[in-house]
């Protein structure tokens, strides 16, 4: 009864705070499951260099300067895990781009899961693993939550944002394979199988949010972890962490949940709520929420690319501290019970594949 009665107050506390203005969209992004996966092809066709004409006597080296790009955590070095270019194919990307997960081999084609979860034969370039897993909320038909001045979509935005932390990550040294390449439907299903065949260190589902509580006095960004696993959780904290401090300088309206943070979400059995969350068991995976996009103010700057960039950023340099630190991260809090449906979304009910070849 106890239960019963705080459960109804603050239902009530959270009515009341969308009576306020913050008109709920029908998606609410927080669809665990949904967006395909596809691992932008890296054309790694050779360029042949040109023969070298001259001998250029260089000057004694003064300086021994370490090539590469400024690290994106000073001070942290990260051992990516070794992958075999030669080893098992466990994602294929198609011709068209699109990264399935392997289920067999016919002949010296893939048997593969489809992006709607069917099986069909392909042909492509084989990946044998990855250290990091982006995955880009909705695609396709599925576009996830909707702004309500410009009519951005959380698709795009989410794709925008993983395509730049996957380069940002591989300039840090990492392999990064992206689930979703395009805007196509892509399954939970298919998703969670690319992830577990992939086996990455760290796997992260990148969404933008609706339905705030209310007002809030800075960003209300949150990140879900998998209630089982402390890896997950730890990866949770450093990714709110990074994204709060990486957004709190853009001084806007912000809105969020009053329970924003780093936290988890039940389902009625126990366990997690969110598919991509469930699907991904074994696998150190989060689901970040950043801003609102349902929020005009936070509409607006997820339109610029200094927003775009601060959040690519700081999930890159969590993930980088997250396998070269012990960082625990922040931002924990204990979530309040929820009855609404997060937005749907992710099942195979009239999905439609993308041409795969
Ligand atoms: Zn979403």
């Amino acid at each position: 009864m106890v239960t019963l009665a705080v459960t109804l107050l603050r239902q009530n506390a959270r009515r009341l705070a969308l009576g306020f203005g913050v008109v709920a969209l029908i998606a609410g992004c927080a669809a665990g499951d949904e967006a395909p996966v596809v691992v932008a092809p890296s054309s790694s066709s050779p360029t042949t260099a040109p023969p070298a004409t001259t001998t250029t006597t260089l000057p004694p080296a003064t300086t021994t300067t370490t090539a590469g790009p400024a690290p994106l955590v000073p001070g942290v070095h990260v051992d990516w895990a070794a992958i075999d270019p030669a080893g098992e194919a466990k994602a294929v990307v198609t011709p068209t781009g699109i990264v399935l997960p392997v289920v067999g081999l016919d002949g010296d084609r893939y048997v593969v899961t489809t992006p709607c979860a069917q099986q069909a034969t392909v042909s492509g370039t084989p990946l044998t693993g990855a250290n990091v897993v982006i995955d880009a909320g909705h695609g396709g038909d599925e576009p996830g939550a909707v702004g309500r001045v410009h009519g951005l979509t959380e698709k795009e935005v989410n794709l925008a944002i993983a395509e730049q932390t996957k380069q940002l990550l591989e300039e840090a040294g990492a392999t990064v394979v992206l689930t979703r390449t395009a805007d196509y439907r892509i399954t939970l299903a298919t998703r969670g199988a690319l992830a577990t065949a992939l086996a990455p260190q760290a796997f992260v589902s990148i969404h933008h949010n609706a339905e705030p509580d209310g007002p809030w006095d800075g960003p209300g960004n949150e990140t879900y972890y998998q209630i089982a696993s402390p890896d997950s959780k730890r990866l949770a904290g450093l990714v709110w962490e990074e994204i709060h401090e990486a957004f709190a300088p853009f001084a806007v309206s912000w809105v969020a949940d009053t329970d924003a943070g780093a936290k988890y979400r039940l389902a009625s059995s126990g366990g997690d709520y969110y598919g991509i969350l469930k699907r991904t068991a074994g696998v150190a995976a989060v689901l970040s929420e950043a801003a609102f996009i349902s929020n005009p103010p936070e509409e607006e700057l997820l339109l610029t690319d200094d927003f775009r960039h601060a959040e690519a950023l700081a999930i890159a340099r969590a993930v980088v501290r997250y396998l070269g630190t012990p960082d625990q991260g922040s931002g924990y809090t204990t979530p309040y019970d929820r009855t609404e449906p997060a937005g749907g979304g992710g099942g195979t009910s009239g999905c439609e594949d993308p041409a795969l070849e």
